[in-house]
């Protein structure tokens, strides 16, 4: 049996270890992918800080961004061949219940994953596996909250809280949407000074500047149509539903940790407002965002911040906790 190697948590001792296994074999409705690129994800440092998702078995290869080609088919698969490019969803919905690749079962940082048929996304030659890889989290969550969720019309005026991976991607798609104005709020100086060069109409700083106060202005009064919360906190969450107008949404993507307790009544019931839950996307959205790559509509190209080798995965979480250069992304490459 040929071996590879693969980074995997050890969720007993909330351990990252580089370790070498043997070669996955897909089943009959599988499809072996030989790795390209694999994203680096705030929730991968949640995992192994022990924050692990339920039902997360006591051993898994994290990695659920990942760019690849086909290796090897299972006999029941059809319209797949090998050599061909592809992206994996990492969300199989399962009912009541979600199986996650990179969480549930062995994901992408490593040499080989194996993946259901179903879960498999064609990428055009024209789309690098770099810019592939970030597509089915980083850009999928915030496209599909954007268009799904919060079902953003051209010209509603939008606010965006929390300007790292996904909230500068979501700036970005709203103003390819048309979304106006567009207000980015983030405490960072250059992930400010990012989410202007995205298309952020006016950047504020929540803990200087009277963020309410602007957003009255810039929206003569009216309020926000749409409030994203990519960060996650009460805080976030109390002064976003504040500066919303009438028949505002409030999009909540950030986990916040303790319940949601948010002083909304009777402005919630008289504004016909809303809050809303948002949690990844489906294949069709990063279907959607790999046409709009292919088209020139969506410029990914200033996404990845950093590449590491597989055996660097350590050095590329702590650049990611630390914020080192404020990354966007970070692959890693088997
Ligand atoms: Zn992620």
């Amino acid at each position: 049996m040929p071996h590879m190697t693969a980074a995997r948590l050890h969720t007993e001792c909330n351990e990252l270890r580089l370790e070498s296994v043997d070669v996955p074999v897909p089943s009959a409705d599988e499809v072996r992918v030989k790795v390209k690129f694999a994203g680096v994800c705030l929730t991968d440092i949640h995992f192994i800080r022990g924050e692990t998702a339920a039902g997360m078995p006591p051993q898994v290869t994290l990695g659920h961004e990942v760019s690849g080609v086909i290796d090897a088919v299972g006999s029941n698969v059809g319209g797949w061949r090998i050599g061909d490019r592809v992206v994996v969803h990492p969300v199989e919905d399962r009912g009541t219940t979600t199986r996650v690749l990179g969480a549930h079962y062995d994901g992408g940082w490593a040499e080989y994953l194996v993946a259901p048929k179903g879960a498999l996304v064609a990428i055009d030659d024209n789309v690098p596996y770099e810019i592939a890889a970030i597509i089915p989290d980083a850009v999928a969550t915030p496209w599909a909250a954007i268009t799904d969720t919060a079902d953003v019309r051209p010209v509603e005026a939008v606010a965006v809280w929390g300007l790292g991976g996904l909230g500068y991607h979501a700036v970005k798609l709203l103003r390819l949407i048309g979304a106006a104005p567009i207000v980015a709020i983030d405490p960072i100086d250059s992930a400010r000074e990012r989410a202007r060069t995205a298309g952020a109409d006016l950047a504020l700083d929540p803990e200087s500047d009277d963020v309410a106060a602007e957003i009255d202005r810039i929206t003569n009064g009216n309020g926000l149509d749409v409030a994203f919360d990519f960060y996650g906190s009460g805080a976030i969450h109390q002064a976003a539903f504040d500066v919303l107008g009438r028949n505002g949404r409030l999009v909540l993507i950030g986990v916040a940790d303790g319940p949601l307790h948010v002083n909304t009544s009777p402005l919630l019931i008289r504004g016909a407002k809303q809050i809303l839950g948002h949690y990844g996307a489906e294949r069709r959205h990063i279907e959607e965002l790999i046409r709009l790559v292919r088209t020139g509509r969506l410029d990914l190209s200033d996404s990845v911040s950093a590449v590491y080798p597989l055996d660097r995965a350590h050095d590329a979480l702590d650049a990611l906790a630390t914020k080192t250069g404020h990354p966007i992304r970070i692959l890693l490459q088997p």
